[in-house]
């Protein structure tokens, strides 16, 4: 089969990533095999592959929005059957028995493991997942459009989730990729008012498309205050902005897992009236049934770029350059 693997993390004019001839991966015990049908480019596998985050497993294959047909099953399973759609997403597998599993909070699993970074993921023809990480899909939408739903689709309702927007509040949104267009859907069909900040002209025009009330650059002033922000962009200067911008006990949710270094808060203007920042961590398998119940209920609009798996590297190099609107999917 074929599959990109992670040589040697660095820049991507160094071409860290390499197509491949593998053979095909068997399922182990509890495994699914899964031939892969789309498989959507995350801003996270920018990361592994650039060296953002720490090499977990040398070689690796990314990929953590994965789409497929059960091709084989391993011993035990049986919750999937060959031929059935599943969906594979970044959480592996987590322990189940630490203080974090156990209160339903495994998405602080100290020994979790991430498809695409300690195993290999889904740039490539075939990939194998726990039948207990893999989840049902949606009908009513194609693979490609699936694709992102799991890992922008459901770190985004998390995010959304953690910035507790109170019922028909303002949300203001930085950052308008694959996560964000997902997000403002979610909170858009809940009755929120969303305001979208970012950098780009095109995502600005797809945020008013969508139903947003405003769209401006990222480092402007939202048209009102806000009950809660999310911040997708993995820049640390748009924190303060973020802070700045929040109503009195509003909340500030960074969504990704990299960012770059916050500048210095100042109290008054950034966090006092009750304003809180928090991080999201990963995802729990409650967050993505949900995410996906969601979308079985509300048809969500999904941008989608396709590229063909050949092409990994190429939609790697747009999303890094801002050059994708909505989500990069390959396509085998
Ligand atoms: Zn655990
Ligand atoms: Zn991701």
């Amino acid at each position: 089969m074929r599959a990109w693997q992670t040589r040697a993390p660095g820049p991507l004019s160094r071409r860290p990533l390499h197509l491949t001839e593998r053979p095909q991966p068997a399922p182990g015990p509890g495994e699914l095999l899964v031939a892969v049908a789309a498989c959507g480019v995350c801003r996270t596998d920018l990361h592994v592959v650039t060296g953002d985050l720490p090499v977990h497993r040398p070689g690796v294959v990314p990929g953590h929005e994965v789409v497929g047909e059960v091709a084989a099953t391993g011993a035990g399973v049986s919750r999937f059957r060959p031929g059935d759609r599943v969906g594979v997403a970044w959480l592996r597998e987590t322990c189940g028995a630490c203080a974090y599993c156990r209160r339903g909070a495994e998405n602080l699993c100290p020994h979790s493991r991430y498809t695409g970074w300690d195993a290999d993921g889904g740039y490539a023809d075939l990939t194998t997942v726990g039948e207990e990480y893999a989840y049902r899909l949606p009908p009513g939408y194609s693979d490609a459009e699936l694709a992102p739903l799991l890992c922008a689709g459901i770190i985004g309702y998390r995010a959304l989730r953690r910035a507790d927007l109170p019922p028909g509040g303002r949300l203001g949104i930085y950052g308008f990729g694959a996560s964000a267009h997902l997000t403002a859907q979610v909170a858009l069909a809940e009755g929120a008012t969303v305001h979208v900040l970012t950098r780009s002209a095109g995502a600005r025009r797809l945020a008013l498309d969508l139903g947003a009330s405003s769209a401006g650059d990222a480092y402007a002033a939202p048209p009102e205050p806000l009950d809660a922000a999310v911040l997708f962009a993995p820049v640390g200067d748009l924190v303060p902005v973020a802070l700045a911008a929040l109503d009195r006990g509003g909340t500030l949710a960074v969504a990704g897992i990299h960012l770059s270094d916050i500048p210095a808060l100042d109290y008054q203007r950034h966090l006092f009236q009750e304003r809180t920042l928090r991080s999201v961590t990963s995802n729990t398998r409650q967050d993505g049934r949900a995410l996906l119940r969601f979308a079985g209920e509300h048809r969500l609009r999904v941008a989608v770029t396709p590229y063909p798996l050949d092409a990994a590297d190429r939609a790697l190099a747009d999303l890094e350059a801002d050059r994708v609107t909505g989500a990069a999917v390959l396509v085998p």
